[in-house]
């Protein structure tokens, strides 16, 4: 895979996929744009329709050994793209802007060079999974997943670091999050009595200054304001409903437990003083991605092997990642390839995933792969 040809065919799909983006949960033409990549690789096993659009290619070595597990995400984001590059998004208001097109096309990098190479002992398994920035792929996947691997690995580029550098973290690499959604249950009224109805107007006010002094971010503990809304648009009529939407973030399980409940205990404590019901439920949930000591040194020991700058995350991410629901369950580990100081920020409207990180993804998980059979 090092010959320039075989690069600049995975340039041209990543720019395909770009090209054409999906929104969580419906990837199917970058599933079939895949699919026709994939089927060339000659895979043992090539399933679709895992957890959605996602799509498992196996490749399985002579003599039985560990399973691996390498997972990529499908999806793009709600944001219209403005950059002004050829291949930019022909869908409107939809586009990579997390990079997963990039993780696509280096895991497309790895299963060439496994249909070059086949493992001689264990098994590959390459997930291409769908919906991750809902938080509901992994979940999903893992609950149709016929296979219990012994390790798996995740990449995620990140704008922030030298170009092509490996980013590590021991254990907690991203933090936890939860989206709330509070529901406040009133009565309106005639707008010429409000007294004779219970406006939640107030719980609404209360609500967003605690969420505006809560947040601890040097810790990592964050309420971000996400939507609010009172009423209808009607002059005649004081409110009786209200929503409003909050995401949390806390950089361990444990913090995210008690945050959440700091929070509950606040929106008690408001509706009781304004004598109004409340109704919670939680949305795009995402656990914590914890990184397991042998996959993590295995991470290290590849990049350095290769001759990679590699940087120790000094805190854990505050965003969320839902490679947390595997790591959850397996022993797995997930790092960062840098995509440059001076870049624009993942999930803004410039984002673009730099090409030259194609050749490094593919290196770093093709000798991931093969220090983990090795073992
Ligand atoms: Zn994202
Ligand atoms: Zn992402």
């Amino acid at each position: 895979m090092n010959n320039h040809g075989n690069i600049q065919r995975l340039i041209d799909l990543r720019h395909q996929l770009h090209r054409e983006p999906e929104l969580s949960g419906n990837e199917e033409q970058t599933a079939n744009t895949l699919l026709q990549f994939l089927k060339q690789q000659h895979p043992d096993l090539l399933v679709t329709a895992v957890g959605g659009h996602g799509i498992i290619a196996v490749y399985n070595g002579e003599i039985p050994g560990r399973t691996v597990l390498l997972r990529c995400d499908m999806d793009a984001l709600p944001i219209n793209e403005s950059t002004e590059v050829k291949y930019r998004s022909a869908a409107s208001g939809i586009s990579h802007k997390c990079g997963h097109d990039g993780h696509m096309a280096i895991m497309c990098g790895v299963a060439a060079e496994l249909a070059e190479n086949k493992p001689v002992r264990g098994t590959v398994i390459l997930l291409f999974q769908p919906a991750e920035e809902t938080g509901q792929g992994a979940a999903r996947v893992i609950s149709q997943l016929d296979y219990k691997p012994d390790l798996c690995y995740a990449l995620h580029n990140l704008p922030g670091f030298s170009m092509g550098s490996v980013i590590t973290k021991d254990g907690a690499f991203a933090g936890a999050s939860r989206g709330m959604i509070i529901k406040f249950e009133g009565k309106c009224s005639h707008a010429s009595q409000p007294l004779e109805g219970t406006s939640p107007a107030l719980a609404v006010a209360s609500l967003i200054t605690f969420f505006s002094k809560v947040s601890k971010h040097s810790e990592g503990i964050i309420a971000t304001l996400i939507h609010a809304s009172i009423g209808e648009a009607a002059f005649g009529t004081s409110p009786g409903k209200a929503t409003v939407m909050v995401t949390l973030r806390a950089p361990t399980t444990k913090k995210m437990s008690q945050f959440s409940q700091d929070v509950t205990q606040q929106i008690n404590l408001i509706c009781e003083e304004e004598k109004l019901q409340y109704i919670l439920s939680w949305a795009e949930e995402f656990p914590v991605t914890a990184n397991a000591e042998l996959p993590n040194s295995i991470i290290r020991q590849t990049a350095e092997q290769l001759g990679y700058k590699t940087r120790d995350a000094k805190r854990t991410f505050p965003w969320s990642e839902d490679f947390g629901h595997f790591t959850e369950r397996y022993p797995g580990a997930i790092f960062g390839l840098g995509s440059g100081v001076n870049t624009a920020l993942l999930h803004s409207s410039e984002y673009d995933f730099p090409d030259q990180l194609i050749p490094i993804g593919i290196a770093m998980f093709k000798g991931i792969i093969d220090r983990s059979l090795k073992l």
